[in-house]
This record gives C-alpha cells, sequence and structure tokens, in this order.
C-alpha cells in the first residue's frame, strides 16, 4: 500500500517513516527542501528507502501544495506542524502553519479518490490546557479539550496553534466525510534519527548541562510508542476518535532525579528556575491507548535512550 507522511524529516516522523518502510509500506514523505541533506539524509538511508521512499516538496501554506502527494495514497499521516515554544510572532510562525496547513492538507484528502484514513498528530497541547485544576488524583482523558482563550491568555503560542488545528481539522473532516483519527502525545523522547536537537528534547539536554529546570510537570512518551500509535491508528480499522499517548507525568525535579540517577557522574542542577511551590502533576487516562495496542515504554528507558543518542551524535561529549 502507498502511505504520505507530511513533515517527514522531523523527530516523530522519522520513526514513522522508518516503521512504514519495515512494514512494507511504499511512503511518500514530503519535505519543504528536499535538497538540503539535514532533512533528507537520515531518511534516504533507512531500510527499504531505495526500494519504496519516495519524497516530495510541499509547503503547509502553499494552497494545493499536497494535491499530487496525496493522490493515489491509502493513508496519510498528518504530522507536518512547527514545534517552537519561543516565537517573535506566534500568528506566523505558528498559528497559519498549524492551522492553515491542517486544513490544506485535509482539503487535499477531500479531493483525493484514494484516502481512507488520516491519522493526525495532535498534542496533549490540544487536551489538558484548561482553567481545570489539576493535582494527582485528576485523570485527563480524551473528552479533555484545551481553551484557546486560557491559550491566549497565557501566551501559550504553540498550545494555542495545536488546539486550533486539531479542532479545525475535526469540524472539516465530520463536513467532508474523511475518517480521522488524532492521536495526542505529551512531550516526547527517545532516540533521534534526524541529524539536530528537536524542540521537545532540549529540556533533557539542557538538565544534563547542568541547567536549572523549570517548575512544570509535563507528560513523556516515548518516540517509538507515537511511532507504533501511528501506524497502529492507521491500521486497526476500527481506530476512531482521539487518543493520548503519555507513560507518565512528572515535574521536571522528578525527569531531573532519574536524570541523575542514571548518570551520577554528570552536573545535573537540583534547583529549580523559580521559588514558587512545584506544579502539581496529574494522570493521563492510558485506556484507549491500550485499546490501540500501545504498551508505554518507562520513563527511565526513554531518557536513558535521549541521553544515548545526544552521546552517539556528539551533542555531549562524557
Ligand atoms: P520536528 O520539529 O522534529 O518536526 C516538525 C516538522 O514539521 C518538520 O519536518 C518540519 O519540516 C515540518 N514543518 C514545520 N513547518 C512547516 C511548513 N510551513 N511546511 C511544511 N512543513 C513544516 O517536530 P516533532 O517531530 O517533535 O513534531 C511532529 C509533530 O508532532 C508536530 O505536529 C508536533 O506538534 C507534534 N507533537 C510533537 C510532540 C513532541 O514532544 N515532539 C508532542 C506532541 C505533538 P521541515 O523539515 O521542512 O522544517
Amino acid at each position: 500500500k502507498v502511505v504520505c507522511v507530511t513533515g517527514a524529516s522531523g523527530f516523530i516522523a522519522s520513526w514513522i517513516v522508518k516503521f512504514l518502510l519495515q512494514r512494507g509500506y511504499t511512503v511518500r514523505a514530503t519535505v519543504r527542501d528536499p535538497s538540503n541533506p539535514k532533512k533528507v539524509d537520515h531518511l534516504l538511508k533507512l531500510d527499504g528507502a531505495k526500494e519504496r521512499l519516495q519524497l516530495f516538496k510541499a509547503d503547509l501554506l502553499e494552497e494545493g501544495s499536497f494535491d499530487s502527494v496525496v493522490e493515489g495514497c491509502d493513508g496519510v499521516f498528518h504530522t507536518a506542524s512547527p514545534v517552537r515554544f519561543v516565537v517573535n510572532d506566534p500568528q506566523v510562525e505558528l498559528i497559519d502553519p498549524a492551522l492553515k496547513g491542517t486544513l490544506n492538507v485535509l482539503k487535499s484528502c477531500a479531493k483525493s479518490t484514494s484516502v481512507k484514513r488520516v491519522v493526525l498528530t495532535s498534542s496533549n497541547a490540544a487536551v489538558s490546557f484548561d482553567t481545570r485544576p489539576k493535582n494527582p488524583e485528576v485523570v485527563v482523558d480524551e473528552t479533555w479539550f484545551s481553551n484557546p482563550d486560557f491559550c491566549r491568555e497565557s501566551k501559550l503560542w504553540y498550545v494555542l496553534s495545536k488546539t486550533l488545528a486539531e479542532a479545525a481539522a475535526w469540524k472539516f473532516v465530520n463536513e467532508n466525510n474523511i475518517d480521522m483519527v488524532s492521536l495526542n502525545p505529551t512531550m516526547v523522547a527517545g532516540p533521534l534519527l534526524q541529524p539536530e536537537v528537536n524542540e521537545s528534547v532540549e529540556p533533557i539536554l539542557n538538565l544534563i548541562n547542568g541547567i536549572p529546570f523549570p517548575n512544570k510537570a509535563i507528560g513523556w512518551v516515548n518516540v517509538k510508542d507515537v511511532a507504533n500509535a501511528h501506524i497502529h491508528a492507521y491500521e486497526i480499522a476500527s481506530a476512531s476518535g482521539r487518543c493520548l499517548l503519555a507513560e507518565r507525568v512528572v515535574h521536571y525535579s522528578e525527569l531531573a532525579m532519574i536524570l541523575r540517577d542514571l548518570y551520577p557522574t554528570l552536573p545535573i542542577s537540583d534547583k529549580c528556575e523559580d521559588d514558587g511551590p512545584y506544579m502539581p502533576t496529574y494522570q493521563i487516562s492510558k485506556e484507549k491507548a491500550k485499546s490501540f495496542g500501545i504498551e508505554f515504554t518507562p520513563l527511565e528507558i526513554s531518557l536513558k535512550e535521549t541521553v544515548e543518542s545526544f552521546r552517539e551524535k556528539k551533542f555531549i561529549d562524557f
């Protein structure tokens, strides 16, 4: 079968492409710049790439950019979206590509005569950000949807971009009779296939470089579990709706503690960025993920894999 992966050079998408090729699929991979070796070399080296990987140039903001890529595909994995937590112009840098880009890809799917299912890489960003108080007893599940006003007031622009994009996606697929499953991972860790540090593993690099940790509690999940979940969401005919993906939520102080246990000689800080009370943790439901056949890799292993990957790629030297 032929499938499409948008934003194929990214951290998560590279693993999706790798697993799809392993499973015998022909993969049409979209990137913005197929001539940039940093974006494509690691994909071209994957097993099966020579025979079954095709690169396409496509941009989220270019109307119709995905039409010819998507036509002929049975499934579309839409992962492309900017992941940046610090921006100058949120509308231009995050919201437009996330929101207009998602609709652009879905419009191509609606026009196509072949696409049977779309798997959308949404995020926990579109799930758990609202005014409801959190504590270790609270279980966030698929019925939660982040509140755009809360995101705007809190200036959580990446979170807003993912919330608006997923909400618009559901509206569009419902109006246009498209079969879509959305996956909502928390922060993703694990080994990197791409040559550059991506945004969600950067906090781990900061921790092992001795930088004080943020006062935040956040969920984590392994990139290989996220990639597998995408493939299950496509292959399991009965899969539908949203699916949260998280091994567990921890405060950064605990993340630092796990890293200190794993790497006692590294200068991992025990200081928080601020003096306030620690932000509380909460739970994320695993019920839906279980029904997709996903078992989560323990956070300790994901962190170890991330750091080993930093070492292999010489982002750190110890
Ligand atoms: P990366 O930054 O590694 O990859 C993002 C991808 O989006 C890149 O391939 C990039 O393409 C593409 N992209 C960005 N802007 C555009 C644009 N204007 N046109 C075309 N492509 C564009 O991020 P991740 O792998 O971490 O994230 C992938 C997806 O997963 C995103 O949708 C993200 O929101 C979601 N997600 C990520 C989480 C995480 O912790 N990592 C957690 C939850 C969800 P190019 O290579 O051309 O720059």
